[in-house]
């Protein structure tokens, strides 16, 4: 079956969603092509295999980054052999524990999916197999892709490991779930709304043409700043 959404972005970007799984955690996945590695950003529920749906000329590698350890972005990520992820969460990979990925909270989900993927699929059932990291990506560190490199940002606030990655020179922004243009999640156990805040205020200096999120539409830098600004004044009443 058809599981996945796919849409092409631009020539090289394509984005990949899952519109049969509950809202919540419905996210991006992104796979942008470059001219000596491609990059996956994120790997949506895996609760069907993505790595078919994810087409690479022979031979070229394929980097997946999870942009931080939550369900609805490291679920495939055991189905590639390039697996890099945020130095905060890097041991937690080797066992995915429930407590750790939230995958407990989709067990009695209501409504966990519109459709169901086999028959006889439980979201009860519902397990992420371990992925070991390959590579641990600290803030500044560069991912080359041969004709575009991204620095890694880190962004914690929705979570302590949540990551971004920045293309400085084309201004091209994958943000994971540390900004996109929906509700932003601040109220998980693991969520911290003063890092949240400074992770805001850095963004509203930080120069993108366009940002690609774990959820939501993409966004230019003049919405990016709204959302963050947005974000700024709400959680500033909320302590006043
Ligand atoms: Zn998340």
């Amino acid at each position: 079956m058809d599981w996945f959404s796919k849409s092409s972005v631009d020539d090289r970007t394509t984005m990949l969603t899952e519109p049969f799984v509950h809202e919540y955690v419905r996210a991006n996945i992104w796979h942008l092509r470059g001219r000596d590695v491609d990059l996956l950003v994120d790997t949506g529920m895996g609760i069907c295999p993505l790595a078919p749906e994810i087409e690479t000329p022979a031979g070229k590698p394929l980097l997946v980054v999870a942009t931080h350890i939550h369900l609805d972005h490291v679920g495939s990520l055991h189905e590639f052999p390039l697996r890099a992820g945020p130095r905060q969460s890097a041991g937690q990979f080797d066992s995915m524990d429930d407590a750790v990925t939230y995958a407990y909270m989709f067990h009695d989900l209501e409504g966990a999916v519109s459709k169901l993927p086999a028959p006889g699929w439980k979201a009860a059932d519902y397990v992420i197999p371990p992925a070991p990291l390959t590579r641990i990506l600290d803030e500044g560190d560069v991912i080359d892709l041969g004709d575009r490199q991204f620095r890694v940002l880190h962004l914690p606030g929705h979570s302590p490991d949540s990551i971004a990655l920045f293309d400085e020179a084309d201004g091209l922004f994958f943000s994971g779930d540390a900004i996109y243009d929906d509700t932003l999640i601040d109220s998980l156990p693991d969520s911290d709304r003063a890092a949240y805040r400074r992770t805001m205020q850095r963004l509203l200096d930080l120069p993108i043409r366009i940002g690609h999120g774990g959820h939501g539409p993409s966004f230019d830098g003049k919405r990016m700043r709204e959302i963050a600004a947005s974000y700024l004044r709400k959680t500033g009443e909320d302590d006043a």
